[in-house]
C-alpha cells in the first residue's frame, strides 16, 4: 500500500494525531500554511471528492463536525477559519486520499485561487 494517508491511518507512518474515532482522523499538517492547520480524513480509502456516492453522507458530515470540534478546541472557532477540500490537479489536490484542511490562527486572504 502506497497511500501515504492510509500509512498514517496504519499507524506505519508517524503524525500528530489530534482527535480519531472509529470512521475518521485528524492530525497537525506536516507542513502549515497557517498558525493552526490540521487535517481530518476518512480511515477508508477514497482518492478524492468524486469517489464519494449517498452512502458517505454520514461520513461526510462527521468529517465537517469533527473540524468544527477541532476549532473549538484549538480556540480558532470565534476569530474565525477555513476549511477546504481540494479535489483533483486543477483543484490543487496533491495527496490523493480524500481530506479536509482546517486553517486559522491568522487573517486568510479573501481571495479564492
Ligand atoms: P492537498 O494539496 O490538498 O492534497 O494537501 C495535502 C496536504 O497534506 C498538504 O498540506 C501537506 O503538507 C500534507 N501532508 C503531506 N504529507 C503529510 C504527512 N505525512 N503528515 C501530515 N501532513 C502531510
Ligand atoms: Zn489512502
Amino acid at each position: 500500500m502506497d497511500c501515504i494517508f492510509c500509512n498514517i491511518v496504519a499507524g506505519k507512518i508517524p503524525s500528530d494525531i489530534v482527535y480519531q474515532d472509529e470512521e475518521v482522523i485528524a492530525f497537525h499538517d506536516i507542513n502549515p500554511q497557517s498558525p493552526v492547520h490540521m487535517l481530518v480524513i476518512p480511515r477508508k480509502h477514497f482518492t478524492s471528492l468524486n469517489d464519494l456516492t449517498d452512502k458517505e453522507k454520514p461520513l461526510m458530515g462527521r468529517i465537517i463536525a469533527t473540524a468544527n470540534r477541532l476549532a473549538k478546541e484549538e480556540g480558532i472557532a470565534e476569530s474565525g477559519y477555513r476549511l477546504v477540500i481540494n479535489c483533483g490537479r486543477q483543484g490543487g489536490q496533491l495527496v490523493p486520499h480524500l481530506h479536509l484542511h482546517i486553517m486559522g490562527g491568522r487573517q486568510l486572504s479573501g481571495q479564492l485561487g
